[in-house]
């Protein structure tokens, strides 16, 4: 068996986009089919620049693997539209000779014009035929429709109601011509692809009956729809990869989410996924984008590609207290900037320390706090804590206020617990800290004198 996802380079692969690649992934993985990669890139205005070259990227991102295209090819190539021009001319002109098509010489305005009527007089919008018997010998060339009768299969229609869809214009085929000719001749024997599909799926089955194919398997299936449920998810189903990682939701967060919404069951990868596929039983309905379980995944995943962080954090902190470090700042993430937040007493700069409400309270207290943390001969949280307990009752601080003024020893107010920090980077490292700060409201103070 042998399946194919066919992206245009026209954007960037979206969600919904991704959600029909990896059915075809489930699909050729439970039945050990081969996957195909084709670019539909005939629509040349609309091409996007690198954007052939994103969505190789894209597929790695998430782990799709590939078994045939431009850069791995098979015996079924070139797997680029516009390299196979030559292959749809031959067959329009073999359509031609069958009767499948005609030229037309129609105006594009007059068929904008005749498909307007159509719609304000409820009717689907569609070519009148007129060019049909005129037998012209140049022009563009349509599908020819029977004018009567019923379209059966999956999807009945009446033919009446089915546009006698563009062919080939502009010494090049349409997206209908060319991907039926594809399909057939890249030996494609199912075809997975999003229910928007549906309306042209008639027109397919025509050009295929013409010219005498095998068609392959059709399965439409759902599409993901706009409607989102949380705030965070506002845009994220029409956003690509790099957004969602940009998000700091992860690849594999994003993968594990869309197999699992085939599947229907929380799954986490592919094998197990292709396990429960079952192509018939897929959800009949539209499918909503669940913004929150997408970043409880999302949370789930973060534990398992900690390490690729690791080797970076492990350089900053001891050896000892790094899985620890870790186990915290994962523990409190919904998203990996959430870590990156979370470890910034890790990455301590005291140049970007803000100063704006540093003044003379704030170097006497952190003065005072030295000199007892100095003294102190068991660094634990209890010891720390009865320090603190100390100065706000003499002061008379709320606890609050009182952290605040700490907040530069740790880096920002995003960090984990304060006393969880003063313990991963120990006594030494707090009171170099607490004397950098104190020199440094100490140049602001005098600057201003
Ligand atoms: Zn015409």
């Amino acid at each position: 068996m042998r399946l194919r996802i066919a992206p245009s380079p026209t954007g960037i692969l979206h969600l919904g986009n991704l959600y029909s690649v990896l059915a075809n992934v489930l699909f050729s993985h439970k039945y050990n089919s081969k996957l195909i990669l084709r670019i539909e890139d005939t629509d040349i205005q609309r091409n996007k620049i690198n954007a052939i070259e994103n969505i190789y990227e894209d597929l790695n991102k998430i782990r799709v693997n590939i078994d045939e295209s431009s850069k791995n090819p098979g015996l079924y190539g070139p797997y680029k539209q516009t390299e196979r021009i030559h292959i749809y001319k031959f067959y329009i002109k073999k359509l031609l000779k069958m009767g499948g098509c005609f030229f037309c010489k129609c105006s594009f305005k007059r068929v904008n014009i005749l498909k307007k009527i159509n719609l304000l007089l409820g009717d689907p919008p569609t070519y009148d035929g007129k060019c049909l018997n005129r037998n012209y010998l140049t022009g563009k060339i349509r599908l020819k429709v029977p004018k009567t009768g019923i379209c059966v299969g999956d999807y009945k229609i009446n033919w009446s109601n089915v546009d006698m869809q563009v062919l080939w214009a502009n010494s090049k085929p349409t997206y209908h011509f060319a991907n039926v000719i594809d399909d057939q001749l890249m030996k494609i024997s199912h075809v997975l692809r999003g229910r928007d599909w549906l309306t042209s799926f008639p027109k397919h089955i025509l050009i295929n009956s013409f010219l005498g194919f095998n068609m392959p398997k059709y399965y439409h299936i759902p599409l993901i729809c706009n409607k989102t449920e949380s705030k965070l998810s506002k845009r994220l189903d029409n956003m690509g990869i790099d957004s969602f990682l940009s998000l700091g939701i992860i690849s594999e967060a994003i993968l594990r989410y869309l197999i699992s919404l085939i599947v229907c069951v929380d799954v986490s990868n592919i094998s197990e996924a292709s396990s429960y596929f079952n192509i018939n039983k897929l959800k009949q309905q539209n499918i909503h984008i669940n913004g929150k379980k997408l970043i409880l995944i999302n949370k789930m995943c973060l534990h398992e590609v900690v390490h690729d962080v690791n080797n970076v954090i492990k350089s900053l902190i001891r050896e000892g207290c790094f899985n620890n470090v870790m186990e915290l700042c994962v523990k409190k993430s919904l998203i990996l900037h959430d870590t990156y937040k979370l470890l910034c007493f890790v990455f301590w700069d005291y140049k970007s320390i803000k100063m704006i409400f540093m003044s003379n309270i704030e170097y006497l207290l952190l003065n005072l706090l030295l000199i007892e943390y100095k003294k102190l001969i068991i660094w634990s949280k209890i010891s720390i804590q009865n320090i603190h307990k100390k100065i706000t009752n003499y002061l008379g601080l709320k606890t609050r206020t009182f952290c605040t003024i700490l907040t530069p020893i740790i880096g920002n107010r995003h960090s984990i617990s304060l006393y969880d920090v003063y313990l991963i980077i120990g006594q030494k490292v707090v009171i170099t800290r607490i004397s950098l700060i104190l020199e440094k409201i100490y140049n602001k103070l005098h600057q201003h004198i």
